[in-house]
């Protein structure tokens, strides 16, 4: 049977700029969807819990808390089972910024990642806080006195303040490869796979034949990535094309019942990586040219919206992973 239910949205007010709407959407038997729109830092995140027997497991806990304690009020109107389990998909501070709020409400919840994640978490996290300031002020250098601006900024200054004041909880639990939890007749599987992030956890309910992916995939934008390789994302993908999934939920962007959009990421990702090798072996040397020759626009009908970003980001990739990550000589 298949679900894809609105059930409700609601709105907190924190300032114009940081919407806190939540929007929630039942994915499949027991599995809701929170969606948040723009905070600061990315929109269209999605926090996702699954209602067990006796317990919920969340999948994800924000960018900010503010957002966490709404997802937590939404949740409330759903069930008053306590949340025992939180998977962080990965590092990005999109997808584990909320985890003190859960942390403060379920002592001893059990906080699960890679181990790779939580490395990243614990060496980079602490650079967060001097970072975001750091763009601000490059953002309020560059601003107009635009309505978009000016509500940038707001967003982004709260976001700031909110992330020098997070109290940063850490997975507690974690595993590498794969890992098998149950609670009650509910089974989930944890596989670490490449997407945006390095080691990032899918996490695969097989009776539901539902997959919660992370940043695998990010709808309408796919974006690129900062230090995850090409090839193993595209590896990955094709590990979830080959598994037997009726429901995909990405960390950005409306529930899939189908895998057109994951053939269409595989698509782009295997056709800019084949371009660009051919162009290295055919003598072209620099990233700059090899960008300016690479040609997708032939498969940005096929995507709602293909930001000239990423094409850029995906190029680049596929370079370095080429050249074994040596950049050109400038
Ligand atoms: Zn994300």
């Amino acid at each position: 049977m298949r679900f894809c239910t609105l059930l409700f949205c609601a709105s907190i007010a924190f300032g114009v700029a940081f919407d806190t709407t939540i929007t929630v959407t039942r994915a499949a038997e027991g599995v809701y969807v929170f969606s948040s729109g723009r905070d600061g830092h990315v929109r269209n995140l999605n926090s996702i819990a699954v209602v067990n027997e006796a317990d919920v497991l969340i999948f994800d806990t924000n960018t900010r808390p503010a957002t966490t304690r709404a997802v937590l009020a939404e949740l409330r109107k759903i069930t008053d089972k306590p949340v025992r389990w939180i998977v962080n998909s990965h590092w990005h501070p999109d997808h584990w910024s909320g985890n003190e709020v859960y942390a403060a409400e379920f002592p001893g919840v059990t906080i699960i990642s890679t181990e790779e994640t939580r490395d990243y978490m614990r060496n980079i996290a602490p650079a967060w806080p001097e970072m975001f300031a750091g763009r601000l002020r490059r953002m309020q250098q560059e601003a107009t006195d635009s309505v978009e601006d000016r509500e940038a900024i707001e967003r982004y200054t709260g976001l700031v303040a909110d992330t020098s004041a997070l109290k940063r909880v850490y997975p507690n639990v974690v595993y590498r490869d794969r890992m098998n939890l149950h609670s009650g007749a509910r089974r989930f599987e944890l596989l670490s796979m490449c997407g945006d992030a390095t080691a990032s956890t899918v996490l695969y309910l097989p009776k539901e034949k539902t997959v919660l992916i992370g940043d695998l995939l990010a709808y309408p934008t796919q974006w690129g990535a900062q230090g995850s390789s090409l090839s193993a994302w595209i590896d990955s993908l094709h590990r979830l094309d080959a598994m037997d999934i009726e429901t995909i939920v990405a960390g950005h962007g409306p529930v899939m019942h189908d895998k057109k959009y994951l053939r269409l990421v595989i698509e782009l990702f295997e056709t800019a990586r084949k371009q660009v090798r051919e162009l290295l072996l055919g003598g072209m040397v620099e990233l700059a040219d090899v960008q300016k020759a690479v040609k997708l626009g032939h498969l940005r009908p096929k995507f709602e919206e293909m930001a000239a970003t990423f094409t850029t980001d995906c190029v680049r990739m596929a370079y370095l992973e080429a050249r074994d990550g040596m950049n050109s000589v400038k």
